[in-house]
């Protein structure tokens, strides 16, 4: 039967319950019910749901200047919030361009990076290359560099070309007798064979998630698997994106979430947590390089959308990053990322369906196995993490637990990315839901 609510809901057949209010790290429902918000919706609500100064940073800017178009003006807290971030960003990048979210965000980073090559003489660079079981977006274009399967597969006939290689995935990927780095290295090394088979001067890039969020579970890379993706990318001369809409504004412990890869690239993607859920806004952060092309070209960037650079958008942002550089919030998720990780680890460490406790900071993922040993998933028909999600909401907890196609075969995995304020109470709590959520399905 569908749903009689005039809402298109991601499920037609049910109209999820009504939020009503959040308080810190919970949300409550009509009927009174409290949640515990573990995966922060999406990994968005690093602050929590009651930030005060967020809300009144709105709340005087829309009384000053709620909006106004940026194809006549710029704005004080877009102004303010570009500085703020580039007083942080990764070395190399000078530039800012606001959006309203994630895909908006890869989406413009992909046509950026097009026409960085149409503005310094290299039109024939058509393609991206990413990895498989990726994503970066549900926009066509997004879509379309994105390797994940099943979200594709319905729009295969609208997808722009692009490749995939690897993941860097090394639960999955690791032979027997390899180490880390020397696995790392043979799933790096998949970039040069690629541009090689495609010829480096048809790519345009490589864009990949600093740490794997929603398709495989906060999966960071192995030590050296970007700096040799960046040694490969500045030998052809393609552009290194790296997607931190999930992972980054501290969401690992450091405000990009490369820092603590050692590299830098030409473009970085954010959303989510920079607006922290109290406004929809993303950004698109470029080399000096980039963006002098774009000067000394054709001085015009071909692309924009109405609400980019919103004022109000930008002024909560602006909050939100000065509370986790400034503020502290930040070393904070580092900490209590710590805490947690320990927590899941004492918990669930001998559990004989947790094959991996992974992540940084406060963004960690628990893959779910049918047997520790083999490490093979349980079979996609039982649904394990559909029923993990359905058991967890209904004890009071939200969490983030997925599937994805892993080497050809189905895998499920439980994504948890809290908020920075999270206490050490309430850490325990979201464990212990945790536990009686695992107890009722594995
Ligand atoms: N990129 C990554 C890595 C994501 O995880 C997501 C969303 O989950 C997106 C892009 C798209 O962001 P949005 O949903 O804000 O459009």
């Amino acid at each position: 039967m569908p749903s009689a609510s005039h809402v298109f809901h991601r499920s037609s057949r049910a109209t999820p319950p009504r939020a009503v209010s959040g308080q810190g790290v919970y949300l409550i429902d009509e009927t009174g019910k409290r949640y515990l918000d573990g995966s922060g919706g999406a990994a968005v609500s690093c602050l929590g749901h009651s930030d005060a100064d967020v809300i009144a940073a709105i709340r005087d800017q829309t009384e000053t200047l709620a909006f106004a178009h940026t194809g006549f003006f710029t704005s004080e807290p877009a102004e303010r919030l570009a500085d703020r971030l580039i007083a942080h960003a990764p070395e190399g990048i000078e530039k800012v361009y606001f959006v309203s979210g994630g895909s908006e965000a890869v989406e413009t980073a992909l046509k950026m990076a097009r026409q960085y090559f149409i503005e310094i003489g290299q039109p024939g660079r058509t393609r991206f290359i990413a990895r498989r079981q990726s994503y970066h977006g549900n926009t066509l274009g997004a879509l379309s560099a994105g390797g994940n399967a099943w979200r594709k597969a319905p729009f295969a006939p609208l997808m722009a070309e692009s490749h995939h290689i690897a993941p860097c995935y090394a639960y999955r990927g690791q032979e027997p007798g390899e180490s880390l780095e020397e696995y790392g290295l043979r799933v790096a090394n998949e970039l040069e064979a690629e541009l090689l088979r495609l010829g480096p001067d048809t790519v345009i890039g490589f864009i990949a998630e600093t740490v794997a969020g929603a398709t495989l579970g906060a999966v960071p890379a192995v030590p050296g698997y970007f700096k040799r993706i960046r040694e490969i990318c500045d030998r052809y001369g393609i552009l290194l994106i790296l997607d931190e809409v999930m992972c980054g504004m501290g969401r690992t412990g450091t405000l990009f979430a490369c820092e603590q890869d050692g590299v830098s690239p030409d473009i970085v993607t954010i959303a989510k947590g920079l607006g922290a859920g109290y406004q929809p806004i993303g950004a698109t952060l470029c080399s000096g390089a980039i963006h002098d092309a774009f000067a000394e070209g054709s001085g015009f960037f071909q692309h924009g959308h109405t609400y980019i650079g919103h004022a109000t958008a930008c002024a909560a942002a602006d909050v939100v990053v000065g509370k986790l550089t400034d503020g502290g919030l930040t070393a904070r998720a580092a900490e209590m990322g710590a805490k947690l990780d320990a927590a899941l680890r004492d918990r669930f460490g001998q559990h004989p369906h947790i094959g991996d406790i992974r992540g940084r900071g406060m963004f960690r993922g628990l893959e779910i196995v049918a047997d520790r040993d083999t490490r093979r998933p349980f079979a996609p028909e039982k649904g394990v993490n559909k029923a993990i999600k359905a058991a967890a909401f209904e004890a009071g907890l939200i969490c983030y637990p997925m599937g994805g196609t892993i080497d050809g075969r189905e895998g499920d995995h439980v994504l948890l990315a809290p908020p920075f304020i999270l206490t050490d109470d309430e850490l325990g709590e979201l464990v212990d839901k945790l536990d009686t959520a695992f107890a009722q399905v594995i």
